[in-house]
């Protein structure tokens, strides 16, 4: 599925719309360079299950848990990561194998590790279309 946003308002609300409908254990893998939009995404998703507090990349940390919404939240940002022994040590497994959700920015550096299950979400630009326009590709179960 493909949607085209022209705004980060409307990359939120599309977060947001697949938040509310989330179900337990879903892991999404979010692709994309830097600025495209994938902690705008998380943020709407996060609204979508009820986290009001704010969220921002957990660049510092690899992964940021929020337990506010209906769902326990953890929200991964892998550019940092250097090696997959980095990984292990936090022990991801343990979350993406969870009955929360989990949302992982720069997912594509790590493709081996993500189940089968994955939705994978790849933002893009493309300039001709304006500045903030962005191709959304949506592949895997997911309701909206
Ligand atoms: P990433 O997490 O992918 O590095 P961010 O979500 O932090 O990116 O930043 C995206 C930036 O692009 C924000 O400053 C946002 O306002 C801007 N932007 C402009 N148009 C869009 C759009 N259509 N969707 C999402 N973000 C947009
Ligand atoms: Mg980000």
């Amino acid at each position: 599925m493909v949607v085209e946003t022209f705004n980060s308002k409307q990359t939120f609300e599309l977060g947001k719309k697949i938040g509310e409908k989330a179900s337990p254990g879903q892991i999404f893998c979010l692709e994309g360079d830097l600025g495209v939009g994938k902690t705008v995404f998380t943020q709407g998703f996060a609204l979508g299950i009820g986290i009001s507090e704010p969220v921002n990349s957990p660049t510092f940390t690899i992964v940021q848990e929020y337990d506010e919404g209906r769902l326990p939240l953890y929200h991964f940002d892998l550019y940092r990561i250097a090696d997959i022994s980095e990984l292990d040590e936090i022990g991801y497994e343990e979350y993406f194998y969870s009955d929360g959700l989990c949302l992982v920015e720069w997912g594509n550096l790590f493709r081996e590790i993500f189940p089968e299950h994955t939705i994978r979400i790849s933002i893009s630009k493309e300039l001709e279309k304006g500045f903030d326009y962005r191709k959304i590709i949506i592949e895997g179960n997911v309701d909206l």
